[in-house]
């Protein structure tokens, strides 16, 4: 039996509250949400915090509204509370479905939005316990000094695994995060970066309080799970997709966001050079996915063969693009 490190567990009602621990503790606290990431990481001996901030006593973080156009979602809502909202169903359907494929429904009753989108990177040499790490001699990105996937170089490709955020990205999202002195709010798209150590641009003791997505009624989003079961699994591959209906029946902004591959969400480029406007014809779909293809290099950072891996990436491109057209009509 795996038995979690001793700590203290605190129970802030407000934000204001939670700050307050968490620059009374410093790097010896970290925030817990539905712990579903959290506590099996600490199981496993990945992190050692003394302190546990808790985020499921502050309603100001919880609960779907739509004001002004723009739907907002607090970061401790639950995973099952996003997929059940009438709200997210109605004006952004694809992170409903997105929240509805992280693993199974007990983790999605206690697992939530915001921890969704600070989940850490996933490896076959390091969601391990201790034993198992300490007999390869740890690794890079904790408590070791080489990385068994690149064997060269000093980077941890970890991968990205959370399901909602490429969809967040294609439908311009950003988050609010509240830091020890001030407030920013960053675009989902500049949230993440490629290093699989820490691969997210919110410092310990900031706290994510909500995700804000403005509502086109233009924009039709799609996304798709690769996964090795139809249940509780991480995703091999997600895909998200986006573009907005001109009145002709044309589409323009065709944009594409892929995870699980690498150590941050990726951004697919060049698509504004193959499609300039007009329809989603085979051809374009095709040629689209294609260039997908030629910008995803996914390493051995799972046990799933990585060569595989990369040859889906067009396939569920292609599902995704055809899916979306098909949405439309
Ligand atoms: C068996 C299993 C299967 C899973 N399958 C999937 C899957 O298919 N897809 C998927 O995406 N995930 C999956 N997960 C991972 C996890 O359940 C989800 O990503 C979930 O959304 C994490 O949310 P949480 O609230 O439980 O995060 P926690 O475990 O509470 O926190 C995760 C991290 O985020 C930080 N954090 C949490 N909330 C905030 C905040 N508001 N501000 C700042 N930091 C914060 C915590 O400090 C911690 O570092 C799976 C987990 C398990 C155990
Ligand atoms: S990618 Fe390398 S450094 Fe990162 S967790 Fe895996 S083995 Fe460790």
């Amino acid at each position: 039996m795996l038995r979690l490190p001793p700590f203290e567990y605190h129970t802030p009602r407000t934000v204001e509250e939670a700050m307050s621990l968490a620059a009374s503790y410093g790097a010896e606290a970290r925030f817990v949400a539905g712990g579903t990431d959290l506590i099996p990481n600490m199981k496993h001996r990945l992190f050692e915090p003394e302190h546990l901030i808790a985020l499921s006593f502050i309603d100001e973080m919880k609960g779907v509204r739509m004001a002004d156009g723009v739907l907002e979602i607090g970061a401790a809502e639950s995973l099952t509370g996003v997929a059940e909202s009438t709200d997210v169903q109605r004006w952004v359907p694809a992170l409903a479905e997105a929240a509805r494929h992280v693993a199974g429904p007990q983790i999605r009753n206690r697992g939530t939005i915001g921890g969704n989108l600070c989940l850490d990177t996933r490896c076959t040499y390091y969601n391990q316990t201790e034993f198992w790490r300490r007999s390869l001699g740890f690794c890079l990105k904790k408590d070791g000094d080489v990385c068994h996937v690149t064997r060269v170089g000093r980077k941890c490709v970890a991968a990205h695994s959370a399901d909602t955020p490429p969809v967040l990205m294609v439908l311009d999202a950003e988050v609010v995060i509240q830091g020890p002195g001030e407030t920013r709010t960053v675009p989902v798209r500049d949230l993440f970066i490629a290093d699989g150590i820490r691969n997210i641009r919110v410092e310990l003791g900031e706290l994510l309080t909500r995700i804000r997505i403005p509502i086109h009624s233009r924009t039709t989003c799609v996304y798709r799970k690769l996964r090795q079961r139809q249940a509780v699994d991480f995703p091999l591959l997600t895909v998200a997709v986006a573009a907005d209906a001109d009145p002709d029946g044309g589409w323009s902004r065709v944009r594409g966001v892929v995870t699980g591959l690498g150590s941050r969400p990726r951004e697919l480029t060049g698509w504004d050079a193959i499609h300039e406007g007009g329809p989603l014809d085979d051809d374009v779909v095709d040629a689209l996915a294609e260039r997908a293809h030629a910008q995803c290099r996914p390493l051995e950072n799972h046990i799933v063969d990585p060569d595989w891996r990369r040859a889906m990436v067009p396939v569920e491109v292609r599902r995704a693009l055809t899916e979306l057209r098909a949405a439309a009509t």
